[in-house]
């Protein structure tokens, strides 16, 4: 029995979650995980290292050879080097969706995810937290909006980043991912059974942040 709860907050991409699940975590002093920030790192370094995304083996293995850890505030360093915003670019959107539909992949990130939520007393946002990396999480959400509504927010991200795309290209990228995200063999995007759906479509990110916060604090 861990003393401070599990937080799953699973979903598709462009829904808030990092931003929810960040804020959540600062609220109840919670440390932050960001998985999708693994996957991101693994196809960077693959990238790097000129692998083939869709080799699953060889980006396995590459993912073996590094070391992971997140600072308190959810950072993440690879090799004791923060990633930053190199991991955030539309085309390791595109490596990370790729390099998370191979088993062996996900199987190398599964025990750094486990490891870090062991304890309790963290928020873990991504994709399959709920259903596969911690089903006995105490507390699991799925977040939703429309496709629409998750291109303009990743568009207005993006842009104060200073990327240069258009939110048609952005909604085609996604349709693109969602469906990669959800159809893949292992561990699909899915809601978990016992997790409580929260419709983000014209929520803000503050309500939802209070919605979560007062549902965990509200069962402990
Ligand atoms: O959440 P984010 O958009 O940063 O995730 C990037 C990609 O990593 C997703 O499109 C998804 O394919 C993958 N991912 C995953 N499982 C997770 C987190 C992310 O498959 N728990």
């Amino acid at each position: 029995m861990r003393r401070n709860p599990v937080v799953a907050i699973d979903g598709p991409s462009g829904v808030g979650k990092s931003t929810v699940a960040k804020g959540v975590a600062a609220q109840l002093q919670f440390q932050f995980v960001d998985t999708g920030a693994l996957y991101r790192a693994v196809a960077l370094a693959a990238y790097k290292n000129g692998i083939n995304w869709e080799d699953g083996n060889a980006v396995a293995r590459e993912a073996e050879t590094h070391s992971f850890c997140f600072d308190s505030s959810g950072n993440l360093a690879m090799d004791d080097v923060f990633v930053g915003d190199s991991i955030r670019t539309p085309h390791m959107s595109e490596g990370a969706s790729t390099v998370a539909k191979h088993p062996e992949v996900r199987a190398a990130l599964l025990d750094i995810q486990r490891q870090l939520g062991k304890d309790g007393g963290v928020v873990l946002e991504g994709r399959d937290i709920g259903t596969v990396v911690f089903p006995d999480a105490e507390k699991k959400f799925f977040l939703t909006a429309s496709i629409r509504e998750r291109a303009r927010r990743r568009h207005l991200q993006l842009l104060e980043k200073g990327e240069n795309v258009t939110i048609e290209e952005i909604e085609k990228a996604q349709v693109v991912r969602d469906e990669r995200d959800s159809n893949r063999a292992v561990s699909p995007l899915k809601k978990a059974d016992d997790a409580l759906e929260v419709d983000c479509e014209t929520k803000s990110a503050d309500e939802v942040i209070q919605l979560i916060t007062y549902s965990v604090v509200s069962s402990h």
